[in-house]
């Protein structure tokens, strides 16, 4: 399991922990300014884990 993978992992649930509990992400059905905070870092972690290797990368 690369550190990557982790980040990618941490930013995915701390994004969709957020919007399962913030009461104006669902009031609006859009996303808040934190949830707009937590999705960049979710994408950035994508792409740092995409960079890497993705999926099935196991050789190092
Ligand atoms: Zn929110």
């Amino acid at each position: 399991m690369s550190s990557s993978h982790e980040a990618l992992e941490s930013a995915r649930l701390t994004y969709e922990q957020h919007v399962r509990t913030c009461r104006q992400c669902q009031a609006d059905g859009a996303a808040c300014a934190v949830a707009k905070l937590h999705l960049r870092a979710y994408n950035n972690a994508r792409r740092e884990y995409m960079r890497s290797g993705g999926q099935g990368a196991t050789r190092g």
